[in-house]
């Protein structure tokens, strides 16, 4: 069985109070749903109080990206090895915005996958097809690319420590949600795909979350699909009704 997996991914938004405030109701409501995991991925300069708000809290805490390595002239970057050292436990890798604003490819993907395993953090790796790539019918062929490529040369044991969000892009931001069946469909091919890097009991305990406009009103009915294990959330994030409604709607209770 595995436990519904819920990231708020605040990109970048909110300032240090708004963040502080959000904290605290994220925690209130993560301990009303001991069923759900739960994670926030605040801006960088909002880690140390959102890390501080969240101490003896079950939320864990990501940052929304990483650099590949330990230190080193990388002006603005964020090493893997900084952030477990700030007290965080997760990180976010290969978001379609960084691939698509900020020049993240599969291969940069999997330097990082690498460089935060390395420093014992645990993962969500995002991949998702854009609405041409679909339209051209390249869904699975892109997706199976981006999974193969970003999870290049993870054996059983590292695969632990990954989630997978799978994120149509043409679903991120836009309030178009793939239907529960079409997540669904890609989630058991990327489930597959999963089951040739590693073995077939690993494939079955891994979360792979949807991510594209997720809501209080749909997360129930994507929850209900059966490898559809979590949700990677932006817009209904930031505003803790939403995200609370979302935990409750995400696990049989
Ligand atoms: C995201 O950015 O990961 C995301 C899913 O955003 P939204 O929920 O706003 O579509």
């Amino acid at each position: 069985m595995r436990k519904p997996f819920i990231a708020g991914n605040w990109k970048m938004n909110m300032l240090n109070e708004p963040a502080v405030a959000l904290a605290k109701a994220v925690a209130e409501a993560a301990k009303a749903h001991p069923g759900v995991e739960v994670a926030v991925a605040p801006p960088a300069t909002s880690l140390a109080v959102v890390l501080d708000v969240l101490r003896d809290s079950p939320v864990a805490v990501a940052t929304q990206n990483c650099h590949w390595e330990s230190e080193g002239a990388f002006t603005g970057e964020l090493s893997p090895e900084m952030i477990k050292d700030m007290g965080c436990s997760h990180v976010i890798i290969g978001h379609s915005e960084r691939r698509q604003y900020f020049g993240e490819t599969d291969e940069t993907v999997n330097q990082k996958v690498h460089a935060a395993l390395r420093a014992g953090l645990m993962l969500i790796v995002c991949i998702g097809e854009t609405l041409e790539e679909r339209e051209a019918a390249k869904t699975f062929e892109v997706l199976e690319r981006q999974l193969r490529k970003g999870l290049a040369g993870l054996d059983d044991v590292a695969l632990a420590s990954v989630t997978i969000a799978y994120e149509p892009v043409w679903a991120i931001g836009t309030g178009l949600t793939a239907t529960p069946e079409q997540a669904q469909e890609v989630h058991a091919k990327l489930r597959a795909w999963l089951g040739d890097l590693a073995s077939e009991e690993r494939a079955g305990q891994m979360r792979i979350q949807y991510g594209g406009s997720v809501k209080p009103s749909n997360v129930k009915e994507l929850m209900s699909q059966p490898d559809i294990d979590g949700a990677l959330v932006g817009g209904a994030s930031l505003k803790p009704d939403s995200f609370a409604g979302i935990l409750a709607g995400s696990y049989m209770s």
